[in-house]
C-alpha cells in the first residue's frame, strides 16, 4: 500500500510525485507508455512556454538550472540576478496572436515582485521537463512504473485501488494526472463540463518547396491563423468546428490544403515529418476531488493551447496539491486543508478556460470577430492593456482568496533577499513552509518553534523589506500571512495553525 498512486508520468504527474516525495510520502507513478521519449516531446513539436510562475516553481525546488541546461537555454541568469531589470514579464507571448510590446509593461504594477533568477518565463520542451522531473523523482525515492495502463479504479473510505490488467495498486490516495482524455476522471465519476470546439488546430514539422511564401511569427488571416516561429515548424487553426480532429489520417494533402486556405498562399508541402491535431474544446471537472481520488493538470481541465497555459496551470495544480496531500497523509493537516485544493485551483482553471475562449472568439474569421480584434489590438497596445495581458500570461495575476485584505496574502511570495545573501527561494528547497522574520526584534522566534518540522524559521535583516516585518510562506510559495514591521504574534500563530495544523508539543 503506497501513500499515493499517481496515474500518468507527464509533467504534472511527475511534478506532483516530486512534491510528495520531498514531503516524505511513499509514491508510485503508473505510466501507460513504455518509453519516456517520443518525437512529439522533443525540441520541435514538444516546445512549450513556461510562465514566470512555473519557472519560479522549478527554482524553489532547486531544479531551474537543470531545466535550463536540458532545454538548451544559453541565458542562465544564475542564482543571483540582482542586476536584471525588475520587469519579470519580458518576452511574454501574445493574446490571440497579437504580440505584446515588453517596453510598454508597467513594472510599478507589481510592487511586490523582486528581481531574481525566476523573473521571466522560458521556452522549453516536454522531454526536458520530464527528464529533469523524473531524475528528481528518482532521487526522492519515487517509483515510476512504465508500460502500465490503468483501466479500472475502486475506492472506499480508507483507500483507493488503481487496476491495470491483472495487477492492483492500492494506495491511500490516487491522483489522476493522465491527461486530457483521462481514464481516472471517467472511472471516478467526475463531471466534465464546458464548451465544444470552434476549430481544429494542427502542429507539424514539415518541409515546403517555397516556404518563403509563408510569413514568420503569428499570422491572423481572414480565413484562420497560422504560425511559424522557426522554419518548418508550423501551427495553424482551421475554423471547422473541430470536425477534422482525430477523425481521419493527417495526410500531406490535407495539411497542405488547410495551410493554403488559412495562409491564403499556394505553398507546397514536399514532406510532412511529424504532425498532430488538437481542438479548442474547453472543459473542466466540477470538482478536483471525489473521495480518495483527485485530479490535476489536463485530467482536470482542457482548452486550446493558445497562449500556452495548460502546462503552467498543471504545474500550479501540482504545487498547490502536493503539500496539502502530504500533510493529510502524515495526519497533521488542519481540517479542510485538502478541500482548499479545489477551492483555490478550480477558479484559476476556469479563468484559463475563459482566457482561451476569449482568444478563439477574437480570432474567428468573420467580420464581427475581426472588428473586435481591432478594438482588442488597440487596447493591448496601451500601457495598461499590455500590463494586464502580461500579468495574466505570466501568472503574476494569480491571487488566492485567503480572506485577508493585505495585497500580498494569497500571492506568490517575493524572492526576499537576506543581508547574508540567502534568498527566500533558497529556503524553500526542502518543501517546508517558511516563516521569514526581518522585524527589528525578530519576535516570531518563540512562536515559530511550535511548527518546526513543517515550517522553517529564518530571521535576519533583508535588503528590501517592502514595508513588511515578516512573512509566512506556504510550501507552495504562496504568502499565507504578512506582518507589519512590528508583527502581531497572535495573528502569526493563527495563520500558522490555519495552514500547518496544531503546534507540536
Ligand atoms: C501544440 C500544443 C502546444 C502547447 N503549448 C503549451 C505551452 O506553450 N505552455 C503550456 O503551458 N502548455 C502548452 N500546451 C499544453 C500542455 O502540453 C499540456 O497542458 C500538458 O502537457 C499537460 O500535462 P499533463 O501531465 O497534465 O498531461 P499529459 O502531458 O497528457 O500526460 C499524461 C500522461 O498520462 C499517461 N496516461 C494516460 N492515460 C493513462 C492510463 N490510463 N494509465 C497510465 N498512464 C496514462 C500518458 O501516457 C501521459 O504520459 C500545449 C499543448 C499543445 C497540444
Amino acid at each position: 500500500m503506497h501513500d499515493v498512486v499517481i496515474v500518468g508520468a507527464g509533467p504534472v504527474g511527475l511534478f506532483l510525485a516530486c512534491e510528495l516525495g520531498l514531503a516524505g510520502c511513499s509514491v508510485l507513478v503508473l505510466e501507460r507508455e513504455a518509453e519516456p521519449r517520443s518525437p512529439y516531446k522533443g525540441k520541435s513539436l514538444g516546445m512549450r512556454g513556461l510562465s514566470a510562475a512555473s519557472v519560479e516553481a522549478f527554482h524553489r525546488r532547486g531544479m531551474l538550472h537543470q531545466l535550463r541546461v536540458a532545454s538548451g537555454a544559453h541565458d542562465d541568469p544564475g542564482a543571483d540576478s540582482e542586476a536584471r531589470p525588475p520587469s519579470s514579464l519580458r518576452g511574454v507571448g501574445h493574446f490571440a496572436g497579437m504580440r505584446l510590446d515588453p517596453a510598454r509593461m508597467d513594472d510599478a504594477a507589481l510592487p511586490y515582485r523582486l528581481p531574481g533568477a525566476a523573473m521571466d518565463g522560458m521556452v522549453t520542451h516536454l522531454e526536458a521537463v520530464e527528464t529533469v522531473l523524473s531524475e528528481q523523482a528518482s532521487r526522492l525515492g519515487v517509483e515510476i512504473r512504465r508500460g502500465v495502463t490503468v483501466s479500472a479504479l475502486t475506492q472506499n473510505e480508507e483507500s483507493a485501488v488503481a487496476h491495470a490488467g491483472e495487477h492492483a495498486y492500492p494506495a491511500r490516495w490516487v491522483v489522476g494526472c493522465d491527461g486530457g482524455r483521462s481514464t481516472v476522471r471517467g472511472l471516478a465519476g467526475f463531471a466534465f463540463v464546458g464548451t465544444e470546439p470552434q476549430f481544429t488546430g494542427y502542429t507539424m514539422q514539415a518541409s515546403a518547396a517555397d516556404d518563403g511564401k509563408l510569413r514568420s511569427g503569428i499570422n491572423l488571416t481572414p480565413t484562420g491563423m497560422y504560425l511559424q516561429m522557426v522554419a518548418g515548424h508550423i501551427a495553424m487553426a482551421d475554423f471547422d468546428g473541430g470536425a477534422f480532429d482525430r477523425s481521419q489520417q493527417l495526410t500531406r494533402d490535407h495539411l497542405q490544403s488547410v495551410l493554403r486556405r488559412v495562409s491564403g498562399t499556394d505553398v507546397t508541402l514536399t514532406e510532412v515529418h511529424l504532425a498532430s491535431s488538437f481542438t479548442d474544446r474547453a472543459m473542466q471537472t466540477t470538482t478536483y476531488r471525489r473521495g480518495r481520488v483527485l485530479l490535476a493538470g489536463d485530467a482536470a481541465h482542457i482548452h486550446s493551447p493558445l497562449g500556452g497555459q495548460g502546462l503552467n496551470t498543471g504545474i500550479g495544480d501540482a504545487m498547490n496539491l502536493g503539500w496539502k496531500l502530504a500533510a493529510t497523509v502524515h495526519g497533521h493537516a488542519p481540517d479542510g486543508l485538502l478541500d482548499t485544493y479545489t477551492r483555490e485551483r478550480h477558479p484559476i482553471g476556469a479563468k484559463v478556460l475563459d482566457w482561451s475562449r476569449a482568444q478563439v472568439a477574437v480570432m474567428r474569421p468573420d467580420p464581427h470577430c475581426q472588428a473586435i480584434q481591432g478594438v482588442v489590438r488597440d487596447l493591448i497596445g496601451t500601457r495598461d492593456g499590455t500590463t494586464y495581458v502580461a500579468q495574466r500570461l505570466s501568472g503574476a495575476s494569480i491571487r488566492y482568496d485567503l480572506g485577508s485584505e493585505h495585497p500580498l496574502v494569497g500571492r506568490s511570495a517575493p524572492d526576499l533577499h537576506l543581508e547574508d545573501g540567502t534568498r527566500l527561494s533558497d529556503l524553500m528547497r526542502d518543501g517546508r513552509g517558511v516563516a521569514l522574520d526581518f522585524s527589528t526584534g525578530q519576535c516570531l522566534h518563540g512562536s515559530a518553534k511550535g511548527w518546526q518540522s513543517r515550517m522553517r524559521h529564518e530571521a535576519g535583516p533583508v535588503r528590501n523589506d517592502l514595508g513588511l516585518g515578516a512573512v509566512l510562506v506556504r510550501p507552495d510559495g504562496v504568502v499565507a500571512w504578512a506582518g507589519e514591521p512590528t508583527p502581531d504574534r497572535a495573528a502569526f500563530e493563527e495563520a500558522a495553525s490555519r495552514w500547518f495544523g496544531c503546534p507540536e508539543s
